[in-house]
């Protein structure tokens, strides 16, 4: 019998192994099933090229549970080990600056595991003692039989087996008895085995019997050895694809589609990406991509490897070439990740352009759904915006879909103003912003509909990516000023007029919550409304940001700032306007020259004031004068809100206003129904 001493240069390392190791210790199950399936694609590989010339049998990995015992085993008819080979591979491990190391990454047990080869010492984060019986394919090999108590000694004898291959035999420890139970062991294998490509097996298959589920005498295999993103797409039916993505993901709506990857050269990459129907809450669809290296699930957490809008979609990416055992913040600057993430989205947008040429009508149909993901990739990513903006799509208003280039033709000719920019008018809500839309459509111009969850973010990225383009929410002006062509008409007021009327409706303007309003006048035409309410587009736009973004907050709570538009070509404003003119000119008229000649004095004095400094005097007497001017401005002001209130119909109007633009609410609006009534 060899005694010796494990050849680490640590004192010893099971401790470490053990402590370091404890929260991921579940992976010795996959460290020890891998291994196995290694060695057993290693003989089927050397069967093939004749050196191995026995029978190569069932190739099967076993993983059994003896309660009574308290061992687990992973057995396999793989290549097998002789004592040159324990010796090798299981007692030398190469081995140097351990401690610093494990200092240093104590984190995550990948790190170590994978670092230093050490897949098979992960069983003594969950073992007391380690048996390996082991037989090698090699022509007169002897069996052998190694076992080691979780000290760095361990002992090495003849053993018994008569079959190729190796058993590995875990006697487990107190605190991780979990192990012993076949229900833990099968869910740990389906995480982590479910499509390794040789047969994995544990335990029996259940039948319902006699009232309950009863252990057949059929092996129960737990894996898919041949998983569907390693076969040719070409073999492949949509069956095949939709039943796959139900087994990985039970319960859930069709994928609207997927892309099968699949990539030799400059790494190896393979998976199939499925794009998910988006729930309103699309955060619950983060971390679904699952990732494998050569089908041993490894994590579904791909932060970095995938780019981070493709952490909507689902499916599998299987590489050997994704550095698996390494850190996040190393994972992200990886050149090899950085390739990978950049073919990734190559693929993605490729094949959402070939979706668009090959079937524009079912591309379309499908838009509403995978808009989401193709705004949010456009917002993040550079180099998918610049594919995208092929076929993005723009909806409008009546259900049309265009392409960027599409829609710039259609909308160039009607919709130019003077400084030859192109306006491109969008709602934000259909119903609400109807009268609007009516008004823009009735005028000859388009409106898109951007009412998705990413659309005022879209909005500005459109004004940044498209020339001499701005867009302008179709209920910011009244139909003239949107676009404005350089034609707008005269609104034949006179400034006595102007400073009358903006009066009289401020007047009588109530008080909205959260509303700020001003009073403007435009030459409409004798058909459009007399009066609308229109947003500020900075600030319209600023909330509806703010809304979706923390630390926005102070947009959030600014008022809603409004202009009440008055149509000076209406028939009803315009009876306002003389009626006003006939009451009030001959009273405010004085008061208006009053307020100018005051004005002009303070003007005056102003300008002769060496260095713009008043004198004490001069100083004096310009505070009289402004104080005279706004003791004028506020006699005017009384004069004209008495007359204003006196003017059912300038309420009335600015109540259709409000009526429109859904700002007429609880006893405002029932005042407004009784007054309407009252006036029929
Ligand atoms: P790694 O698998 O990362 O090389 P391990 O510590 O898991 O590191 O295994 C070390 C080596 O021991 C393997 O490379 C393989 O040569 C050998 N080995 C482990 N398990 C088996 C097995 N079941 N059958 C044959 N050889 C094995």
């Amino acid at each position: 019998m060899q005694k010796g001493k494990i050849g680490v240069t640590t004192e010893n390392i099971f401790p470490v192994i053990k402590k370091f190791l404890y929260s991921d210790h579940e992976i010795f199950l996959r460290e020890l099933v891998s291994n196995a399936v290694d060695a057993s694609q290693k003989i089927r590989t050397l069967s093939g090229f004749g050196e191995f010339k026995g029978e190569l049998g069932e190739l099967d990995v076993r993983v059994t549970i003896d309660k009574e015992a308290g061992t687990l085993t992973v057995s396999d008819h793989g290549i097998g080990m002789d004592a040159d080979d324990l010796d090798k591979y299981i007692n030398q491990i190469a081995f140097s600056g351990a401690e610093e190391f494990l200092a240093k990454y104590k984190d995550s047990a990948n790190h170590i595991i994978g670092h230093f080869g050490l897949g098979f010492y992960s069983a003594f984060m969950v073992a007391k003692k380690v048996v390996i019986n082991s037989l090698s394919y090699k022509e007169g090999a002897e069996a052998v039989r190694w076992e080691c108590d979780g000290s760095p000694e361990y002992s090495m004898e003849p053993g018994t087996r008569t079959e190729r291959g190796t058993d590995i035999v875990l006697y487990i420890d107190d605190d991780n008895k979990q192990f012993l139970e076949q229900a833990r062991v099968d869910a740990l294998l389906k995480k982590y085995c479910r499509f390794l490509p040789v047969p994995v097996i544990s335990g029996k298959e259940e039948e319902w019997k006699d009232g309950k589920m009863q252990p057949t005498d059929r092996d129960k295999v737990v894996n898919a050895t041949a998983p569907l993103w390693l076969k040719k797409p070409s073999e492949l039916k949509d069956e095949d694809y939709l039943a796959f993505y139900h087994e990985l993901y039970p319960g859930q709506d069709d994928p609207m589609f997927w892309i099968h990857l699949n990539v030799d050269y400059p790494f190896t990459l393979t998976g199939v990406l499925f794009f998910p129907k988006l729930k309103d809450n699309f955060e619950v669809t983060k971390n679904r991509i699952q990732l494998y290296c050569n089908q041993v699930f490894v994590t579904d957490s791909v932060e970095g490897v995938v780019p981070e809008f493709m952490m909507l979609l689902q499916g599998v990416i299987d590489s050997p070439d994704i550095p698996l055992n390494v850190s996040r913040s190393y994972l992200q600057s990886d050149a090899a990740v950085k390739k990978i993430s950049g073919y990734i989205t190559k693929k993605v947008s490729g094949r959402l352009a070939e979706l668009f040429t090959a079937d524009r009508a079912g591309f379309e149909k499908k838009w509403d759904d995978i808009k989401i993901f193709i705004e949010y990739g456009m917002l993040t990513d550079e180099k998918f915006c610049d594919a995208a903006m092929k076929f993005t799509l723009l909806r409008d208003t009546e259900g049309h879909y265009f392409t960027l280039e599409e829609y710039k033709t259609l909308v160039e000719a009607a919709q130019t103003d003077r400084s030859g920019n192109i306006i491109y008018l969008y709602a934000t809500d259909a119903e609400a912003q109807h009268n609007y839309i009516e008004a823009a459509t009735a005028r000859g111009y388009n409106v898109l509909l951007m009412d998705g969850r990413l659309d005022t973010h879209f909005v500005g990225l459109l004004e940044q990516k498209l020339e001499k383009t701005r867009l302008v929410r179709v209920d910011t002006g009244s139909v003239d000023s949107l676009i404005d062509k350089g034609d707008k008409k005269a609104t034949g007021l006179n400034p006595l007029q102007i400073n009358e009327l903006t009066t009289v409706f401020r007047s009588q303007m109530p008080d909205v919550n959260k509303a700020m309003f001003m009073v403007e006048f435009e030459a409409l035409g004798a058909t459009s409304m007399p009066a609308m309410l229109t947003q500020n587009e900075f600030m319209s736009r600023m909330k509806a940001m703010a809304a979706m973004q923390p630390g926005m907050d102070m947009y959030a709570g600014l008022p809603d700032s409004y202009n009440l538009v008055v149509n000076t070509e209406h028939p009803v404003v315009q009876r306002i306007v003389s009626d006003a003119s006939a009451a009030l000119d001959e009273k405010i008229q004085p008061l208006a020259d009053r307020i100018d000649t005051d004005n002009a004095a303070i003007g005056a004095l102003r300008n002769d004031a060496p260095d713009g400094k008043l004198s004490p005097d001069n100083e004096q007497r310009v505070a009289d004068l402004e104080k005279s001017v706004s003791e004028t401005r506020a006699e005017q002001e009384k004069i004209i809100a008495d007359y204003a209130a006196t003017q059912p119909v300038v309420r009335q109007l600015i109540d259709l206003a409000l009526l429109q633009a859904g700002l007429l609410k609880g006893e405002q609006l029932s005042h407004f129904v009784r007054r309407s009534v009252e006036m029929l």
